[in-house]
């Protein structure tokens, strides 16, 4: 039985913060396997070791000279060091990197989470295993993951507590290879499947999922279960906790994700998993974005709305415009694209589409914010739409475009973007409040 349990970068701040990760994982046995990003703000206006970093090669790479990132990176470390009496010898590890700079940008911003994770190793008293020894990448930049779990699965057994940094793996030819950012995440969730975990834990600065944004709704309750499937529906439309790339290989194989707060680890948190019992709330959550393009397309009578559906969809993918939502009506349908994936190369894109004789106008409405109402338990009640329509028409809330689709686990609204919080707040006081 063994929990992966993975700490962000304001989890392992500072020397406090290596404490609270002891007692963490002193009161459960079964933590055996950490995985820490690089150490993070301390406190707002903090730097990121890995912000520093990426400066620091910067100021390599244009000859200029690092020496003050240089010792602000140096100081986070051995400010740690010297406050928890740590052994680690700091002075030849950085001697180390800087006659390695030549290994390029991904090995120098990978420093970040390995010197984390040998200082924290060393003060858990767990072995500490490298990163690049166990997440495989190909050549074209994406991770082999028969391979690694593989890998993974022969070096690590759960007998012996260990320490993995997060962040980045390596090409075959052993040079680092970074994930995008955030990716300790990724890390973790590959780890927990390649050790069969039965829980992939992760520990950050917020107490759990909201169930709507603590920016747009004062003081929002926490969701306690949901699904991947809902994890995912959410964050498409903005609401973040995890990244993205982070969720596949756990769903896959069902291991619960449990989001923690590094502050209050005995809080319940949130979890997700596949099946989740509860049937209490009929929506889970409510997430949105503003700032949508939709682009009108009224069609000549007489033409096939097909073939101009497909025209238009061409151009657009010619332009590499990802499509969230074609509502259409007889002689008339909407694309909805996100305003800034479309801006540069709106006029283009209209000139194109004006091309096409059969169409017969074009407009373009940019000002529409999309929210989304999700909830497992939305399937196969009536009323849930009518709900949220009459709550948005009682608050004088226009809905300028509605969208659902058949797995009917999540309903969403398009509305003007100066409506965008009203409506999240009204949905929220009247259907969860
Ligand atoms: N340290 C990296 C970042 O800041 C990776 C991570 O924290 O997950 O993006």
């Amino acid at each position: 039985m063994i929990i992966v349990s993975k700490f962000g970068g304001s989890s392992v701040a500072n020397a406090d913060c290596f404490k609270q990760i002891k007692n963490i994982c002193d009161s459960d046995d079964n933590r055996r396997i950490i995985v820490t990003s690089a150490i993070g703000k301390s406190f707002n206006d903090d730097n990121k070791i890995t912000d520093l970093l990426y400066l620091f090669y910067a100021h390599v790479k244009y000859k200029v000279n690092y020496e003050n990132v240089l010792n602000l990176i140096k100081d986070k470390y051995f400010q740690i060091k010297n406050d928890l009496g740590l052994k680690i010898d700091l002075n030849k590890e950085f001697e180390y990197i800087i006659d390695n700079l030549k290994q390029g940008e991904d090995y120098v911003v990978s420093r970040g989470e390995y010197l984390t994770a040998l200082m924290l190793s060393e003060y858990l008293g767990f072995d500490f295993i490298d990163a690049k020894d166990l997440i495989v990448f190909d050549y074209n930049g994406k991770v082999n993951y028969e391979k690694t779990y593989s890998v993974i699965s022969n070096k690590i057994d759960g007998s012996k507590k260990v320490v993995i940094p997060g962040f980045y793996g390596s090409y075959p030819d052993g040079n680092i290879k970074l994930f995008s950012r955030g990716g300790s995440d990724i890390t973790g969730s590959i780890i927990a499947k390649g050790i069969n975990a039965i829980k992939y834990e992760n520990f950050t600065d917020v107490p759990g999922f909201y169930i709507a944004s603590p920016k747009i709704v004062n003081n929002p309750k926490l969701i306690k279960e949901i699904t991947y499937n809902e994890l995912r529906e959410l964050s498409y439309m903005g609401a973040s906790v995890i990244h993205e790339d982070a969720i596949f290989p756990i769903q896959d194989v069902n291991i619960p994700l449990h989001i923690l707060e590094t502050k209050n680890p005995f809080e319940e948190g949130t979890i997700i998993s596949n099946n989740v019992s509860d049937k209490g709330n009929i929506i889970t959550g409510i997430s949105g974005k503003k700032s949508f393009v939709s682009i009108n397309i009224q069609k000549n009578k007489s033409s096939d709305k097909l073939s101009i559906i497909e025209f238009v969809l061409k151009v657009l993918k010619k332009f590499n415009v990802p499509i969230e939502s074609i509502p259409t009506s007889i002689d008339s349908f909407s694309v909805v694209v996100e305003e800034d994936k479309v801006n540069k190369n709106l006029y283009d894109i209209i000139a194109t589409l004006k091309e096409n004789q059969e169409i017969e106008d074009i407009k373009i409405d940019n000002d529409i914010a999309l929210i989304a109402v999700v909830g497992r338990n939305m399937v196969y009640k009536p009323g849930i739409s009518a709900k949220i329509f009459s709550i948005l028409g009682n608050n004088e809330i226009n809905i300028k475009l509605i969208s659902q689709n058949t797995s009917e686990i999540s309903i969403i609204v398009g509305v003007k973007n100066s409506d965008f919080e009203k409506a999240i707040n009204s949905i929220y006081n009247e259907l969860i409040k």
